[in-house]
């Protein structure tokens, strides 16, 4: 087993034992292996061990790695995504995560149903309000669903949050639950085309607090594959 392995191994078996703990289903939870920075080298290692869900922020980077790769994985764009590049990854990505203005919504729209498809995506909510984020405010996600939610070629899934970067993960506890209940309230409103299925929500730091709280997609990086280096970029 190499490293990275043996990473994923740690990190199957903390998600396994949160899982118990919080009374959940391990199958309810799906680890997405973030793979932003590293080579597809090291995506394989992960393959080997039977994963295939695998989270980009960069869309070319998701494309260039989506063509060295073999078909059957399941590439999330889980980052910031500028309207131009969406032609990059729309026929290749399960899923966006990173959905927070109307104006992206359309293009991703526009594209997917100029394509055929129909794009599973989650609104960005910014939980903590962090002037640093991206995403939606807490209180404007229902009015935002509503208004994407007649757009053809997408359907919402859910939420996506990333929550501030902490060394407890205790702090962030309380936005994962506010997460959660927002989801709630919103799938309450029978929004068509809007349902809550999905919550994206914890990291390396702190995805063991998320998935006691609802998570059903935990995003894990550093956790899996090591630091990342951003000196070449
Ligand atoms: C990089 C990134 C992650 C993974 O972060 P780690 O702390 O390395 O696990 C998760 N979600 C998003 C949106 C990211 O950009």
């Amino acid at each position: 087993m190499s490293e990275i392995q043996k990473n994923l191994a740690g990190i199957q078996q903390r998600i396994r034992r949160a899982c118990e703990a919080a009374g959940r289903s391990p199958e309810d939870v799906t680890l997405i292996a973030v793979s932003k920075t590293k080579p597809v080298s090291a995506i394989r290692e992960v393959m080997q061990e039977g994963i295939c869900d695998f989270g980009e922020n960069r869309p070319q980077e998701l494309r260039d790695k989506y063509e060295q790769l073999p078909p059957g994985l399941s590439w999330h764009m889980i980052g910031h995504l500028q309207r131009n590049k969406i032609k990059y990854i729309i026929d290749k990505v399960c899923m966006i995560h990173s959905v927070d203005t109307v104006e992206l919504a359309e293009d991703i729209s526009a594209q997917a149903v100029k394509r055929g498809l129909v794009i599973p995506v989650l609104l960005e909510v910014n939980m903590a309000g962090e002037e640093s984020k991206f995403g939606l405010r807490p209180e404007e996600t229902e009015a935002f669903a509503r208004t994407v939610s007649v757009l053809p070629g997408i359907h919402v899934r859910g939420l996506m949050t990333i929550a501030p970067y902490v060394e407890d993960p205790e702090e962030n506890r309380v936005y994962f639950r506010r997460m959660k209940e927002l989801s709630i309230d919103i799938a309450r409103k029978n929004i068509d085309n809007v349902d809550m299925i999905d919550l994206s929500m914890g990291m390396t730091g702190d995805f063991e607090t998320a998935i006691e709280e609802g998570a059903t997609f935990v995003r894990v990086g550093t956790g899996i594959f090591g630091e990342r280096d951003y000196s070449g970029r």
